[in-house]
């Protein structure tokens, strides 16, 4: 039996994960410290009798080596999230995204080392392409973040480093290890409190509450349901040609926020209205939008032959069914 370890298992896309891992047999290890990861994500499974869920902190190198040496497969989801909390957290959100990937990438090359054969995914972020001005990002563009007196590139940064070490194991230690940088997925259980935008529209007209666009809404973004981007996680980590790799995971079709809001406002809350602010008011000056995020999905589509089976309607719809369930 294949062991997994989660880390951030009971956050948004951890939750999703471990859900297909305990489904696909495994003995599933969450570690959560409950930061930004909710329980209410795994009450639907708590239970397994294959699910070891452990509440504490992948900065502490002990729990990490422990957990990690029990492990065939190991996930690494837990980070901090959403310009929300880069905004309210600039030095957690730096630390908390490079430690302990460290500690764990540290722990695996001492396995690899002794001889084992363990796997490792890292997540990773379109934020690492920070404000690349081509039309479409592929992994192997260049990253251009903005000043680090904006700290929203603090981020993007952060897990830049974590790939650059992910990328060290492989090369250094032989480590089997994927990146894979996520394009804002969406689904059921993502929260709107750290400021991510299809949850913060569904919530408001589900609530009744007029839909809060950020300056003129022309801004794009392409949305991946979780359960796409799940099914990614796991064909990569177990497709050997994939270890050493990076891979942008995601949707390619591009919508601007401004019809985003009319499209949830349609589908959701036709009375609910749509009002205007803009991002420097939001986020208190420290941070600038990116205007267009569209991801090159040829590796991954080559890799793993990666599609998509949800589409915008149908992500929106499930979100407003679990935000209405929630309510
Ligand atoms: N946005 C918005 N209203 C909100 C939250 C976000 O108009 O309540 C916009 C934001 O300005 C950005 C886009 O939605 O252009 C995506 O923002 P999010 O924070 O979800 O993720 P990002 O892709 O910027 O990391």
């Amino acid at each position: 039996m294949t062991t997994s370890l989660v880390t951030g298992g009971s956050g948004f896309i951890g939750s999703h994960l471990v859900e297909s891992l305990l489904e696909r047999g495994d003995h599933v290890i969450v570690v959560d410290d409950l930061s930004t990861g909710n329980l209410a994500n795994i009450t639907g499974f708590r239970d397994h009798p294959k699910l070891e869920w452990i509440e504490g902190t992948i900065e502490n190198k002990e729990l990490v080596t422990q957990v990690v040496d029990r492990a065939d497969e190991v996930y690494h989801l837990a980070a901090a999230v959403g310009v929300a909390l880069i905004a309210k957290q600039p030095i957690q959100t730096i630390e908390r995204n490079i430690y302990p990937t460290q500690l764990i990438l540290n722990r695996l090359g001492e396995r690899v080392k002794e001889g084992d054969k363990v796997r490792c995914f890292i997540a990773s972020t379109s934020e690492v392409y920070g404000k690349n001005p081509k039309p479409t990002w592929s992994e192997e563009d260049d990253l251009v973040f903005g000043s680090t007196t904006k700290p929203r590139w603090s981020y993007g940064a952060s897990k830049a480093i974590d790939e650059f070490l992910a990328l060290a194991f492989h090369r250094q230690h032989n480590l089997n290890v994927v990146v894979g940088r996520f394009f804002n997925v969406v689904g059921p259980r993502q929260t709107g409190a750290y400021g991510m935008v299809l949850p913060r529209f569904v919530e408001a007209a589900v609530a009744g509450r007029p839909i809060t666009v950020h300056d003129d809404g022309k801004q794009t973004r392409c949305f991946a349901h979780v359960h796409d981007v799940r099914r990614a996680i796991l064909d990569l980590v177990a497709t050997d040609a994939c270890m050493g790799r990076v891979f942008n995971i995601g949707s390619d079709q591009p919508i601007s926020i401004l019809e985003l809001a009319q499209r949830v406002q349609e589908r959701v809350n036709p009375d609910c209205g749509i009002t205007f602010q803009s991002y420097a008011d939001a986020y208190d000056n420290s941070f600038e939008d990116i205007r267009r995020r569209v991801p090159d999905l040829t590796r991954i589509q080559e890799a793993i032959g990666y599609k998509r089976d949800y589409d915008l309607n149908a992500i929106i719809d499930a979100v407003a069914a679990y935000k209405r369930a929630e309510a």
